[in-house]
């Protein structure tokens, strides 16, 4: 059931509300037990109308609203290898290229 068919039921309820009204006010000898369930059977129409177009008022249309997970891009991610590898002069504490043969800040000779 789409949300224009459940607005017609919806409508249709209270159209029959109002004509079994009508006709129970226009017709007094009428049958009261009758004017009850034409009046009750339009606030069922009415109610199930109603709580069908409640349901497409919070559920969202089908395909409307998509949210993906889009994983960051790989070159973004530095791999572990081309982390710059770094070794700490043990005189004077400076860092270092790791194949560096001097310290620059103190000329210590690093062993290798
Ligand atoms: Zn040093």
């Amino acid at each position: 059931m789409d949300e224009g068919t459940a607005r017609s039921i919806t409508i249709l309820g209270v159209i029959v509300i109002v004509i079994f009204v009508v006709v129970s006010q226009a017709f007094p000898s009428l049958n009261l037990a009758l004017s009850f369930t034409g009046i009750f059977s339009g606030i069922i129409l009415l109610l199930f109308g109603l709580n069908k177009i409640a349901d497409y008022a919070i559920k969202p249309a089908e395909g409307g609203i998509q949210v993906s997970y889009q994983p960051p891009p790989q070159q973004y991610i530095t791999p572990y290898s081309q982390v710059p590898q770094v070794k700490y002069c043990p005189r004077c504490g400076a860092i270092n290229r790791y194949d560096a043969q001097f310290c620059p800040y103190c000329d210590y000779k690093f062993s290798s």
